[in-house]
């Protein structure tokens, strides 16, 4: 069996970034050290985390002291002046292609466009962007989530997501372009997102099966594995190497392995060493 491991899955430069603030703050501090909301996808990291005193929290209200870390999905502007309301100590770990998002989305409403943001509801990165944005702000998933009535005649503005597909992008634009008086578009899709997902396409196509590796909860993780799927319907997301089954892989002579922006790179080395193990 031939098996083809993605030179740019695993951590991107937001998430490494982010992990090493979170262990420097817990080097350096000796009060409690929060993040608001795990770190990063991934189960094992966080816990990992908690071991060496920097624990998630849900609710920045609910904090009474010490240091909180953004992660990098960051938050809105709001949520900063409660935490320093509070008098705990910020460190941002917003991943800076996030914070060019939330500036642009700041810059639409100042500039009077109607903030239209291509993402997934409730996701916190596009809750943060909305919060930038101000309440007029729509949010929709997909072209076809917009409904042209409340854009028609509008000076309409588009912020995107950081780990959306160009594609969805390319059909947003589409299909507001008819109908707004003006439209502008800030691509505000992060290159290394865009750069892991072409270059797991490319193994999928070569490969007769894909395992596609992270939380079942990090959508860039999801949306990795959807778009494998499309080109190699034997596609398969685990979260760890121990789902695996040999069933999956009878007959295969390629195996593309890759993983989402919050699997630790090595992770992909494991589930190799795993396919080897059976021998096929
Ligand atoms: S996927 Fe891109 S935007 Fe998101 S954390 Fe990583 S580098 Fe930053």
């Amino acid at each position: 069996m031939k098996i083809l491991i993605s030179r740019r899955g695993g951590y991107c430069y937001g998430v490494q970034r982010a992990l090493d603030i979170a262990h420097n703050a817990a080097r350096e501090s000796r009060e409690p050290i929060h993040t608001l909301g795990p770190i990063i996808h991934n189960p094992g990291v966080v816990k990992e985390l908690a071991t060496a005193g920097v624990s998630a929290v849900d609710e920045h209200l609910d904090v009474a002291g010490g240091t909180i870390i953004l992660r990098t999905h960051g938050v809105g502007p709001q949520v900063i002046e409660e935490i320093a309301a509070r008098g705990l100590v910020i460190v941002d770990a917003t991943c800076p292609y996030v914070k060019i998002a939330q500036e642009k989305a700041s810059s639409l409403r100042e500039q009077g466009y109607l903030p239209v943001i291509l993402g997934e509801h409730d996701h916190p990165e596009v809750v943060a962007l909305v919060a930038n944005a101000g309440e007029k702000a729509m949010v929709v998933e997909n072209a076809d989530e917009l409904e042209p009535a409340k854009v028609k005649g509008k000076k309409v503005g588009v912020v995107v997501q950081t780990t959306q597909a160009s594609a969805n992008l390319a059909a947003l634009a589409a299909r507001l372009a008819p109908v707004c008086r003006e439209l502008l578009v800030h691509n505000t899709m992060c290159n290394a997102t865009q750069k892991c997902q072409e270059e797991a396409l490319r193994l999928a196509e070569k490969a007769g099966a894909v395992i596609v590796i992270g939380g079942r909860n990090s959508a860039n993780t999801t949306r990795l594995a959807q778009l494998c799927r499309a080109v190699q319907p034997r596609t398969f997301h685990i979260e760890e190497v121990d789902e695996l089954l040999p069933e999956w892989f009878q007959g295969v002579e390629t195996v593309a392995i890759t993983a989402g922006a919050s699997t630790p790179p090595e992770q992909m080395e494991e589930v190799a060493a795993r396919l080897r193990e059976y021998g096929f």
